[in-house]
């Protein structure tokens, strides 16, 4: 049957091998539909999903529903781009053994953590390797419904500087396996091992604090090692991301040419215009984690941070260290923190969908709804304008055209 397709945006489709996708086709009806984040709303929209991938968005009186086709419906909704969280950890004890654990219990915890949050990719600053493919694994095979992971692996940290949150949690055995440098040679090997392995991505800690006689001494990352690191994993193809903690490792992150800060900085004092300017110019993106720093006595002006980078136009992806954190509410906290910094709905929407896609090299299949993407969707309760709260409204999330969360109430 022929469908109109009236939207074809930025997303330009490219043939790609993953699971087999059921071929009966699903249409979402009624909703209305943001295809991208400045774009006007779609009222009384459908969009048809078939083999995973958006096969016609548009006006209801325009496109033409299979009679094959299964419906939702989702008036009263607002369904916009699958999300991205690009902090997340699987670290905590639930993740363990990802291999063997019961589909069910891998699918909950997904859940609770992710997918009812609209996640449907993330990308995981820090595991260990080897459980996170696993898990990774089975989500691909379509076992565990679940978001798509890109995952860094073990961090590299500075030599003798695995910070105190990290030594004092993790189990002795555990610790012994991260990676500390002393060398660029060893630097090169370990972001070679990484990447051997599976690793998407390379992270590094810049600057850290460890408990020395009771108090906290900050260790920074040589620069040689930085560069040395970034190089190999730029060589390798694989963007680094690194935590700054401080305007020292900043400027590690700036002059050893790192793609993307994990974190902001927790001294806003030497925040500049001038270093929001070189980080601009560099095209670093920012993962601002405004929640993980709430508690913080300078918290309100760590917010005036990213306003200044969003003001100069600097890239923000979303992230919420979630799995560090154990909170998993912190994302509603994250919204406010950042509506809080100025970002309006359709830039709060940027920083989930496209600008993510684009940093990841995902642009050509994830982060608007046109013809050709994925069919990766959040299903929202509600319609703009509502605020920035909609964001938290989830009721269906769909990944390649899969519902893989349901809301139940
Ligand atoms: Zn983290």
């Amino acid at each position: 049957m022929f469908l109109l397709a009236l939207v074809e945006l930025r997303c330009e489709p490219q043939p790609r091998q993953e699971k087999p996708i059921a071929s009966k086709p699903l249409a979402l009806i009624g909703a209305t539909i943001l295809t991208a984040p400045s774009a006007p709303p779609i009222v009384d929209g459908v969009i048809i999903v078939e083999h995973g991938k958006i096969a016609a968005v548009g006006p209801g009186s325009a496109i033409s529903i299979p009679s094959r086709a299964d419906i939702l419906d989702v008036r009263g909704h607002t369904v916009v781009a699958g999300f991205w969280n690009c902090h997340v950890h699987f670290i905590e004890p639930k993740w363990s053994d990802a291999a063997q654990q019961p589909s069910a219990q891998l699918a909950a915890n997904l859940a609770q953590m992710l997918t009812s949050q609209g996640f449907t990719s993330v990308v995981d600053t820090g595991s260990l390797l080897a459980n996170t493919l696993d898990l990774r694994r089975r989500i691909e095979s379509g076992e565990v419904p679940g978001p798509r992971i890109l995952t860094a692996g073990l961090p590299l940290y500075p030599k003798d500087g695995v910070p105190y949150y990290v030594s004092e949690t993790l189990p002795p055995e555990v610790v012994k396996l991260l990676p500390t440098p002393a060398t660029a040679d060893e630097a090169v090997r370990a972001v070679d091992v990484d990447v051997a392995a599976g690793a998407d991505l390379i992270k590094l800690f810049l600057v850290t604090g460890v408990r020395v006689d009771g108090r906290i001494v900050l260790k920074s990352m040589d620069p040689a090692i930085v560069r040395a690191a970034v190089s190999e994993a730029h060589r390798l193809g694989k963007p680094v991301a690194a935590h700054p903690s401080t305007i020292t490792g900043l400027e590690l992150a700036l002059t050893g040419h790192v793609d993307i800060l994990a974190h902001t900085i927790q001294d806003p004092e030497n925040w500049t215009s001038a270093v929001v300017s070189r980080l601009a110019a560099a095209h670093v993106a920012l993962v601002p984690t405004l929640a993980l720093f709430g508690p913080m006595d300078n918290s309100r002006r760590i917010v005036e941070e990213v306003k200044s980078y969003a003001a100069a136009g600097g890239r923000i992806i979303f992230g919420t260290d979630v799995g560090f954190l154990s909170d998993y509410s912190a994302l509603k906290r994250e919204f406010v923190l950042l509506s809080e910094a100025g970002l309006t709905l359709p830039q709060l929407l940027e920083t989930l969908t496209i600008a993510p896609a684009r940093q990841f090299g995902r642009e050509a299949h994830s982060g608007c709804i046109a013809v050709g993407a994925d069919a990766d969707l959040v299903v929202l309760k509600g319609t703009p304008p509502d605020g920035t709260r909609i964001l938290t409204q989830v009721s269906y999330t769909l990944r390649a055209g899969q519902i893989i969360y349901t809301a139940t109430e």
